[in-house]
């Protein structure tokens, strides 16, 4: 097999993770910490999602500490921020990718709602409705969550506005 047809096999599968005619959408991406360096682990994970093929940067909130809601009793507190980027990958690669990085910050999924290092949640795709076994977008909590739309709304308010407006999701305090 010679060199050229590798890299075509590699380019083909580069092109699948990605949708057919390279067109960026805008994502609002929801991250949060609880343990350890937080500050460190949400900069450093807005960074390696900046980094992914596909992925352009558009800026990063600020952020929010506030205590954990759900989940096992005297958590420590969540630093939370928002990040958007713009981006050619399929939602459910995103996803993918967004699951690597937060594993290669040693998080380990045990409880729902548990301590971690590094939780990165799709929070919008677009104006896409998602509802698969794995993905659901919007966020089902984001409307209800002030630690997830007070960061969101800083730095997306007319994408929150135009896909509560398009879906009918009423948004209380906003
Ligand atoms: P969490 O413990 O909050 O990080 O939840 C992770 C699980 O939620 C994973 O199994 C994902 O497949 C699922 N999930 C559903 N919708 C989303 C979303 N919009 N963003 C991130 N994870 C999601």
């Amino acid at each position: 097999m010679n060199k050229n047809h590798n890299s075509n096999i590699k380019q083909t599968e580069a092109n699948n993770n990605q949708n057919s005619d390279l067109i960026k959408t805008e994502v609002l991406l929801g991250f949060g910490s609880n343990l350890g360096d937080r500050r460190g682990f949400i900069e450093q994970g807005w960074a390696a999602v900046c980094g992914l093929v596909g992925v352009e940067a558009v800026c990063i909130s600020s952020l929010i500490e506030t205590q954990a809601v759900g989940g096992e009793l005297n958590q420590p507190d969540f630093l939370n921020a928002a990040g958007l980027i713009r981006t050619t990958l399929l939602p459910e690669i995103l996803l993918d990718r967004l699951q690597e990085i937060e594993n290669s910050f040693g998080r380990i999924r045990t409880v729902r709602w548990g301590a971690r290092t590094l939780d990165i949640d799709i929070l919008l795709y677009g104006n896409s409705i998602i509802n698969t076994n794995r993905l659901k977008v919007p966020h089902p909590l984001m409307f209800q969550r002030n630690f997830v739309l007070i960061p969101a709304s800083e730095i997306a308010p007319e994408m929150i506005l135009t896909v509560a407006n398009t879906h009918g999701i009423i948004l209380e305090n906003f």
